[in-house]
């Protein structure tokens, strides 16, 4: 039998809608009329040898890295740009960069472009373009790429919490998270529901040393 029925394919959807998170970008090598503009999230001209993407929306140059790295256009207000990016970037009025203004990054230091959105030097991505004092920086909650990678670790700080005869470890491991910034995440700075069941761990491990006390303490009296 031939199989002759014409395979569906699917339909390119025409300019993505602003909710869109992930815009299609291909990379490419810059031609001439990108070479020494500046990528607007890094704040860096682009060279000869950098692999850059064209944003389908502003149909501005940026480097493939910067743009991966904020998961979209640095534009204000570009519909490509990242949800985020958008939200947050409200102050403009309060703060109006130039384009030759600078700030420090607020990480390694070095002065970089006033609205960039990733330091050209340490490649830290900023929450919002306007300049973060050290505290904001290190108080700032987790960005998405983050919470993927530390959520693994409240959950099992969390599961282990709740076994019994670990409360000797985990109390101690949930103290020193909560108290210092030693631990695999900084409390302060996961997103509500991570910060509910981290508080969760620390209060079953309490309630588990507290039995555990009160029964040798039992224990010991009544013999
Ligand atoms: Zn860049
Ligand atoms: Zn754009
Ligand atoms: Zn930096």
């Amino acid at each position: 039998m031939n199989n002759n029925s014409p395979v569906a394919r699917p339909t390119a959807r025409p300019g993505a809608s602003p909710a869109a998170r992930k815009i299609q970008v291909t990379p490419v090598s810059p031609s001439a009329e990108h070479l020494g503009k500046l990528c607007s999230i890094c704040g860096t001209g682009i060279l000869q040898s950098d692999t850059i993407v064209i944003c389908p929306v502003c149909s501005l140059p940026y480097h493939h890295d910067c743009w991966k790295e904020i998961g979209g256009c640095g534009t204000y207000g570009c519909s490509a740009a990242p949800v985020a990016t958008i939200k947050e970037t409200v102050a403009e009025d309060v703060f109006t960069p130039g384009w030759t203004a600078e700030k420090k990054c607020p990480e390694c230091g070095s002065s970089i472009l006033a609205n960039a959105l990733v330091c050209k030097v340490c490649r830290s991505v900023f929450p919002t373009e306007r300049p973060m004092t050290k505290m904001e920086w290190q108080n700032r909650v987790y960005n998405e790429k983050e919470v993927e990678r530390i959520k693994i670790s409240v959950i099992a700080q969390f599961i282990f919490s709740t076994i019994g005869c670990l409360f000797m470890i985990m109390l101690p491991v949930n103290l020193i998270t909560h108290f210092t910034d030693s631990g695999v995440f900084v409390v302060r700075r996961l997103p509500p529901t991570l910060k509910v069941l981290f508080y969760a761990a620390l209060a079953i491990s309490l309630v588990w040393t507290i039995l555990a006390i009160s029964f040798m303490g039992y224990s010991v009296v009544t013999k």
